[in-house]
């Protein structure tokens, strides 16, 4: 009988009805019927749980009869399942061209797909985006990336378009009403997957009414420290997203930031409101860029020498839009080709200076912070702070924007105590107190736009003028009716009575940030170490610096540079330079060469690289960074 089942399911199976034969053969329980059943689902879906489940149940059943036979095959099934290709990194190299998932990533989304939140701190450049655009193409429902950044969400949906992910769209105030609707519709329609929209989009009522309508797995929260801003960088809106995410309900939520101190991250996952969330850090250590802080009583001109020092595309940022065009216009003189960007630039001028830099015809830029927010160059050399900026988190997001090939860049600060005064004076204009913050009640109050506001008393009064907004938009006493226009919300308590503890507490944090990279610059320990304990990170013993003014300086101890430690070292490069290696490709490569290099280290190495090329023994080519001898 068993003989008869198995011998027609053959023949089905044969004839190209697997599924025929399986229904066929699920007709009998006996033994050998029930081996073959097992042998053909395992045939039909090798990596599908469920049913390799099924098949091991079935051979279980046949054990007591076919021990031998059962044993092996469930053995055989494991080990195939364990060999199965993972869907998801099928997805990843299909949509992406990755064959693996970066350190963090893959938690990350799993945990999304549990339905658990999650809140990633990555560099920029670290994969961040994929945590939300893999997912996008995998859920059946809508995915919304909220961001801050009108421009960068053009061009991310182009870069998705360009990859073959048609159905990711953005919508902000750039586009025609029409396109916005058309946009809209598809979204709508579930056609758009991918949807990009600003936090002051996102929250307004009737765009919530129609998400009502739609059904939304994932909210992605971009630049998520941006809950934790304040003054001109302040967006209120992403204070309303708790509110605005209760009413979504999507089934997970994901925060993601390239800066975040412990203490942000803390504020990230209260304000969002995100329970029990996987929080994730990468390591932001970046061991291609070397750190370094500078004191010079003639900085353009010990600016101009680094420069010329340094091969490849430069930025150097400035404090004020003023030391922008002056500093550019040194730099020029010095003979080299820079030119200089900051926001109070027509929007042409801007993009073509821009479009300049990023092709390499400008080899300079001098700009304030406004620039560099979505820039992507991969082989900037030497980042430059001609002062030194308000916090640590700005310096790192800056620098991160050096050597993101992975080839060695330069990133020194040229510090001058008497810029403290500056940065005092910028804390005064953002922290306004009570009087100011009246006159802003009032302005308000008389029926003046943000615009008008802003406007009024001039540059320096628009930071101190925003952020009374802030404090009074925050504290209840105004509301916005449409972008750029309050009213005063009537029945509040006077401006004489608001509570100003919040705004004390922001000020406290930034003079504590203010001090930190005070403190960072006057310091005398390991500048990587320093930064990265800033960011909370922990470090093994094996840790070592891989570039730093402070570990060189203290670095290896003049008698291990014996003659014939520099002989050794000189023969290897003599013996590497036509494989073109960087400096730290050469240094790994001459310890591994297994020359008896009496007691040096990698560091040690690096460090008598470094001295050879400042002594002119060796060079660094100027169009590849790789050393060779010089000629
Ligand atoms: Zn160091």
């Amino acid at each position: 009988m068993a003989e008869n089942f198995v011998e027609s399911a053959r023949a089905l199976f044969l004839s190209g009805k697997p599924a025929e034969a399986e229904s066929l053969l699920r007709k009998s329980e006996d033994p050998w019927t029930l081996i073959h059943l097992a042998d053909l689902i395992l045939w039909r879906a090798p990596f599908d749980h469920a049913r390799v489940d099924e098949a091991c149940a079935l051979y279980e059943l046949a054990a007591k009869q076919y021990p031998q036979i059962s044993k092996a095959s469930i053995e055989r099934a494991r080990a195939m399942l364990q060999a199965a290709p993972d869907p998801l990194v099928e997805k990843l190299n299909e949509l992406f061209g990755f064959s693996e998932f970066r350190p963090g990533q893959r938690e990350v989304i799993d945990a999304l797909f549990k339905g658990r939140h999650a809140l990633a701190v990555m560099p920029t450049g670290g994969g961040k985006s994929l945590l939300y655009e893999l997912p996008s193409q995998v859920f059946s429902n809508a995915t919304i990336v909220i961001s801050p950044l009108i421009s960068l969400m053009k061009d991310q949906e182009a870069r998705l378009h360009s990859q073959g992910i048609t159905n990711a769209l953005y919508v902000n105030s750039s586009l025609e009403p029409e396109e916005t609707g058309r946009r809209l519709a598809e979204f709508r329609a579930g056609r758009c997957k991918l949807l990009f929209v600003a936090p002051e989009r996102f929250t307004l009522p009737w765009f919530l009414q129609m998400l009502s309508e739609v059904r939304v797995d994932l909210v992605a929260v971009d630049e998520a420290h941006c809950v934790s801003d304040w003054g001109h960088d302040f967006r209120p809106d992403y204070l309303r997203l708790r509110e605005a995410l209760f009413q979504v309900r999507p089934k997970t939520v994901l925060a993601v930031t390239a800066t975040a101190t412990p203490r942000v991250r803390s504020e990230i996952i209260d304000k969002l409101g995100l329970q029990n969330p996987l929080v994730h850090v990468a390591t932001f250590d970046r061991p291609n860029l070397f750190l370094s802080v500078a004191r010079s009583s003639d900085r353009i001109g010990t600016l101009a020498a680094t420069i010329r020092d340094t091969p490849g595309s430069a930025i150097v940022y400035v404090n004020r839009r003023a030391d922008a065009e002056e500093v550019a216009g040194g730099l020029r003189n010095a003979g080299l080709s820079a030119a200089h960007y900051h926001a109070a630039l027509p929007s042409e001028v801007r993009s073509s200076v821009q479009t300049d830099w990023k092709s390499g015809k400008t080899r300079v830029i001098v700009a304030t912070i406004a620039f560099g927010m979505g820039i992507d160059k991969p082989d900037v050399r030497g980042i430059f702070h001609y002062q030194y900026p308000a916090s640590l988190e700005d310096y790192y997001q800056q620098i991160g924007r050096a050597g993101r090939d992975g080839q060695p860049a330069k990133c020194i600060v040229f510090y001058d105590p008497d810029d403290k005064g500056f940065h005092r004076w910028v804390l005064e204009q953002e922290f306004p107190d009570r009087a100011a913050i009246t006159q802003v009640f009032n302005f308000v109050r008389d029926g003046l736009d943000q615009e008008a506001i802003l406007r009024f008393g001039g540059g320096a009064a628009s930071t101190m003028h925003q952020a009374a907004l802030t404090v009074l938009e925050q504290a209840g006493a105004i509301r916005r009716t449409a972008p750029g226009k309050f009213e005063t919300v009537p029945d509040t308590p006077p401006v004489a009575r608001l509570d100003l503890s919040e705004v004390e507490r922001r000020r406290r944090q930034s003079e504590e940030r203010l001090r930190a990279i005070e403190n960072y610059l006057e310091g005398r320990a390991c500048r990587r170490r320093a930064i990265l304990e800033y960011f909370g990170e922990h470090f093994p013993s094996s840790w070592s610096c891989t570039g730093c003014d402070r570990c060189r300086t203290l670095g290896t101890p003049e008698t291990k540079r014996t003659p014939a430690a520099r002989q050794a070292v000189l023969d290897s490069i003599r013996q590497l330079e036509s494989k073109r290696m960087t400096l730290n490709q050469m240094a790994r490569a001459i310890l591994f060469l297994g020359k008896p290099i009496q007691g040096l280290t990698e560091t040690d190495v690096r460090d008598l690289l470094h001295t050879m090329v400042r002594e002119g023994i060796v060079e660094v080519n100027p169009q590849g960074l790789w050393l060779r001898m010089k000629r």
